[in-house]
């Protein structure tokens, strides 16, 4: 069958990372008989250099009218590029939030996943560890307080500041859905997370997330307050199969889950809106410290693919081929230098190398 995929290298490594994912993806087509039609679009600051503008309305259309987008990065060196110093709407990350706007996404999801080969990057206990675990954060993107009403007033002389937390059942019920659909495709388990104990729009969380957890029977539902999550992360982190949680708290338990996990260069994530469009890209950031060398670690883009596939092309069974063939190079000692370590019968391989060896194993 025949996908149309828009493609975003970006900047830095950004190139390089994506140009493996192709590589992957292209063996995925060949192997499973389909066909991948690939338009690459400008985003950040090669769009700058290019157009003026970090994203064109141009760009933004072809990637509306695919199936899918996968990204590399955007942006330059933080604080020290020709891109830095320009009014916000004109740098490279203003073409991400465009996007994000364009294709209306809502959800953004990012798996943690310990990797048996890479135990020892993990900084918790074997014991708390075990044989590893296999966690989504399901956050919502577009709501909550960091888009409520904002302001800061002098109030008898005493600077005061307020933000508004604000959430209405149908943007809680939309990520709700996301969440249980997610679940379905994996261990059947929710844990909506909140601070139903204090705050109105945690209790209206709660209530809507029931509502949607009646049309998923084969799904269990438990909610967790946000204090307590952010514990069992650390304490027991086996327990989770799918968090789902509001803006906010996402944003703080999808950087905890991640820490645990060891490797910035493995970390996938997806962008997902109510039609199966989504944007699939690497939870790091463009690292214009290693950009050019070909040492960067395509793993995070080449798992983002595989997430692509399985949520905007329903192809699960390719999607774990690509898991399993990570899975495959890792457990074969290959290593890019980010997750190098002294263990022995290691082998340290480039970015094209490790695109190699991961598309030789679909
Ligand atoms: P970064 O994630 O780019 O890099 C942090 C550190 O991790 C660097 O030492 C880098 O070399 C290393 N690293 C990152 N990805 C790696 C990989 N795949 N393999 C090996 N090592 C890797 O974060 P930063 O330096 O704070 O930001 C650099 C630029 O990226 C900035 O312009 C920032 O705005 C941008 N950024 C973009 C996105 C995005 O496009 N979604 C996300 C975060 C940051």
């Amino acid at each position: 069958m025949g996908y149309n995929i828009t493609l975003i290298p970006g900047d830095g490594i950004g190139p390089e990372i994506v140009a493996e994912a192709v590589k992957v993806l292209e063996k995925v087509a060949k192997k499973y008989g389909h066909e991948f039609d690939f338009t690459k679009i400008l985003m950040g600051g090669c769009s700058i250099d290019a157009t003026g503008v970090p994203l064109t309305d141009e760009a933004l259309a072809t990637a509306k009218a695919s199936d899918a987008v996968l990204l590399g990065a955007v942006g330059g060196k933080v604080g020290n590029s020709k891109w830095y110093d320009v009014a916000p709407n004109l740098r490279p990350e203003a073409g991400l939030l465009k996007i994000r706007k364009g294709l209306e996404l809502f959800a953004n999801i990012r798996p943690a996943y310990l990797y048996e080969e890479l135990k020892g990057a993990c900084p918790l206990k074997d014991e708390i560890i075990g044989d590893g675990f296999d966690m989504v954060i399901m956050r919502e993107l577009t709501g909550g307080i960091y888009f409520g009403e904002r302001h800061t007033e002098e109030v008898n002389g005493v600077l005061k500041a307020t933000d508004m937390d604000t959430y209405d059942e149908n943007e809680i019920r939309r990520i709700a859905v996301k969440a249980f659909e997610i679940a379905m495709k994996r261990g059947k388990k929710v844990i909506s997370v909140d601070k139903a104990n204090v705050l109105d729009t945690s209790r209206l969380w709660r209530k809507v997330v029931k509502e949607v957890a009646a049309d998923y029977p084969e799904v269990t539902l438990e909610d967790m307050l946000v204090d307590n999550c952010a514990m069992q992360l650390v304490m027991n982190p086996r327990q989770f199969d799918v968090i789902l949680t509001e803006n906010m708290f996402g944003d703080i338990l999808s950087d905890e889950a991640s820490m645990i996990t060891g490797s910035i260069g493995m970390l996938s994530s997806a962008s997902l809106g109510a039609t199966k469009l989504g944007l699939y890209e690497p939870s790091h950031g463009s690292a214009p410290d290693i950009a050019g060398k070909d040492i960067a670690n395509p793993i995070a883009t080449i798992l983002s693919a595989a997430m692509m596939l399985r949520y905007s092309l329903d192809l699960d069974q390719e999607a774990d081929a690509i898991e399993a063939a990570v899975k495959q190079v890792l457990k074969d000692g290959y290593r890019t230098v980010d997750i190098m370590s002294e263990d022995a019968g290691l082998k340290q391989v480039s970015c094209h190398e490790m695109g190699d060896l991961i598309a030789e194993r679909i």
